[in-house]
């Protein structure tokens, strides 16, 4: 398929490859830094037939699709971080399971662009005029034909903690870090348990619907493997403001077999508050007695290092781009139909974590969608009618999510998602198998966990 200028006059394309965004990495070279981040720059950087915010799983995949198949197309993502950093396979690194090190999760961007020959502006998203199809960023404006997003979560300490003061958020952020956003965090919450005495870990589960519902409880395993390895005294302590959660029989299995005098699983407790100088969190729990009578118990206990995962929600670019979404605390974006395009915009399309199908939010879904997302691109530039294979067929095994719940051995747990068009959504329904064994974990699971990490990341990276 050949993408010509024809083609993107048709989409209202003029001009569409900018003198100032020639290529790679200088998509929107360092000395254009220079403006302020809260106005960002009125530097016009020139317009391209596809734009992408966010280069995290999602976005790169639409990226790299839409080049495989049409090298001419000219295709921008825009990214603010300089190094990719993945979230799947990070709770190892806190485990510190053999071979595994900061090396494992990051990645340079210089090489996919060398072989996928997309260009990259590293730069921060600011704001976007939809009517004039335009992004703006710290470097400078830039248009586009068709924009497509995929960026990620935020987090909503204001939604969960009405009360807490701008400081006091910056100081939970510092201190007992969320690690649900790739980068820093990560380390400093590895930094932090390789620096703790004895003492209890406490890993609070968001609020309402969030990223990765497995992580947390593969991080409390990841946790108490490391405890149990550096023979560290305490308790992984869980507070889970809901009963169940993913993967729920197989977790539950791992905590009582592997971890049964470590793991301390709270459910219905939702957090009241956090003293951050004295290490103390306090919660209220919902319990019911045998009498099937509600009772509600107040706590607080002492940590010594705490994971504190506030509410998430849909990445502020998805406010800045004013498109309809969900009602919420999340806003997840509504979609066209049985598609990646979304309801309020045919020019803009999302991906990933934001998206509002009713489709787990994980790497390997962000990575099926951003497929369905560039053949469907792919196809309007074309002129070309398109219907999304999941309209006619289910895919089996649409999304295929591993948790690692042990070490010495090294064991998973897994859990595959069928997608099918229900006629209004996308709906992603899961099973979790058991091993041979009778078990839910294995180490074939865990070995499976290591080679879809090396796929995935070998599509994007290499
Ligand atoms: C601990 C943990 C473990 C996980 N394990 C797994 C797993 O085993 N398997 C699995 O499938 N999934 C897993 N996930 C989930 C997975 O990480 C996410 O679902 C996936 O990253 C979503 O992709 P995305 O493209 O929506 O967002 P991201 O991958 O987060 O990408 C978003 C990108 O947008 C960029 N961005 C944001 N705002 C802006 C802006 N204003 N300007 C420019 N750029 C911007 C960000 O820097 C980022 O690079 C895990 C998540 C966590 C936290």
């Amino acid at each position: 398929m050949n993408f010509t200028r024809r083609d993107a006059i048709k989409m209202g394309a003029v001009g569409v490859v900018s003198a100032a965004i020639a290529g790679g990495l200088s998509g929107c070279s360092k000395a254009e830094a220079s403006p302020s981040k809260e106005q960002g720059s009125a530097k016009k950087l020139g317009k391209h037939t596809v734009v992408i915010i966010g280069g995290g799983f999602g976005g790169l995949t639409v990226a790299n699709n839409l080049k495989k198949k049409n090298k001419n197309l000219d295709v921008l993502v825009i990214e603010k971080r300089d190094t990719f950093m993945s979230c799947p396979v990070s709770n190892t690194y806190l485990g510190k399971l053999d071979g595994i090190n900061l090396g494992t999760f990051v990645f340079d961007y210089a090489q996919p662009i060398e072989k996928y020959g997309y260009k990259m502006c590293q730069s921060e998203v600011l704001g976007i005029d939809r009517k004039n199809k335009t992004v703006t960023t710290a470097k400078g404006v830039i248009g586009y034909d068709i924009l497509v997003l995929s960026p990620g979560i935020a987090y909503s300490y204001e939604t969960q903690f009405p009360t807490w003061s701008k400081e006091k958020i910056e100081e939970a952020k510092r201190t007992a870090p969320a690690a649900l956003i790739p980068g820093s965090e990560h380390v400093a919450l590895e930094r932090m348990l390789s620096n703790m005495d004895d003492g209890d870990i406490v890993i609070t589960v968001p609020n309402g619907k969030f990223r990765c519902p497995p992580a947390p409880f593969e991080r409390a395993c990841m946790i108490a493997a490391y405890m149990e390895k550096e023979d560290i005294q305490g308790k992984v302590i869980i507070l889970n403001p809901k009963e169940k959660f993913a993967k729920y029989g197989a977790f539950m299995e791992s905590f009582k077999d592997l971890y049964k005098d470590r793991i301390v699983y709270v459910p219905n407790a939702k957090v009241d508050d956090v003293d951050l100088k004295n290490k103390v969190i306090s919660y209220t729990q919902e319990i019911e007695d045998d009498f099937e009578t509600k009772k509600v118990i107040r706590k607080s206990i002492k940590y010594e290092v705490l994971n504190l995962m506030p509410t998430n929600k849909a990445n502020p670019v998805i406010e800045m781009a004013e498109l309809k979404t969900t009602s919420d605390t999340f806003h997840k974006v509504l979609m066209n139909g049985c598609s990646f395009q979304t309801a309020t915009d045919k020019d803009v399309y999302a991906v990933g974590d934001v998206v509002g199908h009713a489709i787990p939010p994980s790497g390997q879904t962000a990575v099926w969608a951003g497929k369905q997302c560039a053949a469907e691109i792919l196809a309007r530039l074309a002129g070309k009618a398109y219907t999304l294979p999941v309209k006619k067929k289910a895919v089996h095994a649409g999304n295929v999510c591993y948790s690692m719940v042990g070490d010495n051995p090294e064991e998973g747990i897994m859990v595959t998602h069928d997608f099918s068009w229900t006629g209004k959504t996308i709906k992603g329904k899961g099973h979790v198998p058991r091993a041979a064994s009778g078990k839910f974990r294995s180490t074939g699971t865990a070995k499976a966990l290591h080679d879809w990490y090396s796929g995935i990341t070998a599509d994007l990276f290499s």
